[in-house]
């Protein structure tokens, strides 16, 4: 099979390209509507609408009501603004979270930094296929609990979390609840009450919209102490001029991602069913990582013994193809990934991890020409692994 011309696009966990129809919708507030949605003129006015729909088409897209929503620089600041906002708020009732050991860091690190101001952090575990067990969770609870954050779906291995039985228990109880859902809205359903959430997390760049914008949904009657003060935009809760493009950006591509959701995400778990079965049928000792049904529509994690993901990763780079090594290595710190050793994955199979992420724009043809490669390129890279004996 050819090399396709165009560079084929497998790392959707990562981020998305920007919709034509998102980019009109940024390019207008740079040169249209380009006022200070402060300001009571004209161009302010402008502004200060196109901010208002665009938290209107949000709030519509989470089941929320507009003024629950808050703008902010991205699902890192959002989760920020939930943790650290919800712990202050609410420490005089107590010092204890509760969160899984797969977050991503925008998640804990957060709450590594709440553990060194004094909070107490339960780290659940989750089981073979990433999956927290809500007793696990209701098990950890105790009189000083004031906040559980437990993601919607996992980043690097998809599994799709029970944030619905989860949000049950913790109602109840009357506990805070935070769900990172930057990787689910647009790829699952994410209504707020049906997931019984308090705060939830979202990010523009996963949703084929714009790297720097997200929001985070705050629940009628939720406290959240700000972190960033000025001029008290966000109705206080996040000051700073409105990045109105990003803001619109983010808007436009929650609207597109919502419209036949149902059918792209059938779309998606067909071409990702095609593309595990084939590997898994065709390539010797691979494992396939996360849930097998319970997982994002567009996301394929897999574990090839005797070699590196890494290398998997420069190789396919080479040959057109960019897709995602499960292990987080800085260039400082070569580390399997967290979430692949909580689930209780060696440190040789994590290092051999490949994470493929499906986005609705890639085709067949795509598909089968990355099988073709990877096959190939996992036969060479064994033959000169020291581990591989055959
Ligand atoms: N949470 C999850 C689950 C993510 O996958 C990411 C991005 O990789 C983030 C948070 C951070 O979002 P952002 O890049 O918008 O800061």
């Amino acid at each position: 099979m050819d090399r396709p011309l165009k560079y084929i696009y497998f790392d959707h966990a990562a981020t998305t390209p920007v919709l034509p129809e998102v980019m009109d919708a940024i390019n207008k507030c740079f040169t249209e509507f380009y006022g200070n949605a402060s300001e009571p003129h004209l161009p302010g006015r402008q502004a200060k609408e196109m901010l208002e729909n665009s938290r209107e088409l949000i709030a519509g897209a989470l089941g929320a009501n507009p003024s629950e929503i808050t703008f902010t620089s991205g699902g890192t600041e959002s989760d920020n603004l939930a943790l650290f906002g919800a712990a202050e708020a609410y420490k005089k009732q107590g010092n204890h979270i509760i969160t899984s050991e797969i977050e991503h860091p925008a998640v804990s690190m957060p709450l590594k930094a709440l553990a060194r101001r004094g909070f107490k952090i339960s780290f659940v575990p989750v089981d073979r296929f990433g999956m927290v067990d809500p007793c696990d969770i209701e098990k950890a609870i105790n009189k000083n609990t004031i906040l559980v954050s437990i993601m919607h779906a996992n980043n690097i291995v998809g599994t799709i979390e029970p944030i619905e039985e989860i949000g049950k228990i913790l109602k109840e109880k009357n506990i805070i609840f935070h769900t990172d859902a930057v990787q689910t809205f647009c790829s699952a359903k994410t209504l707020v009450d049906e997931l019984g959430i308090d705060l939830l997390s979202i990010s523009g760049h996963k949703i084929y919209g714009p790297k720097g914008v997200g929001a985070l949904y705050i629940r009628k009657g939720t406290k959240i102490m700000p972190h960033i003060f000025g001029g008290g935009q966000e109705k206080g809760r996040r000051s700073g001029t409105e990045n109105i493009p990003g803001i619109a950006g983010l808007a436009k591509a929650a609207e597109l991602g919502q419209r036949n959701m149902d059918a792209k995400i059938k779309k998606l778990t067909g071409m990702r069913d095609y593309l595990k079965n084939k590997l898994l049928d065709s390539v010797e000792e691979v494992r396939f990582n996360g849930h097998p049904e319970k997982r994002l529509p567009g996301n394929c994690n897999f574990s090839f013994k005797y070699i590196e993901g890494e290398s998997i990763v420069l190789k396919l780079d080479i040959g057109g193809i960019a897709v995602s090594s499960g292990s987080a290595c800085s260039s400082s710190s070569m580390k399997p990934s967290h979430a692949l050793v909580a689930m209780g994955l060696s440190n040789e199979e994590a290092f051999g991890s490949l994470r493929v992420t499906l986005g609705f724009e890639n085709t067949m043809e795509e598909i089968d020409y990355f099988l073709e490669v990877t096959k190939k390129t996992i036969k060479d890279l064994r033959k000169i692994s020291p581990l591989y004996k055959k």
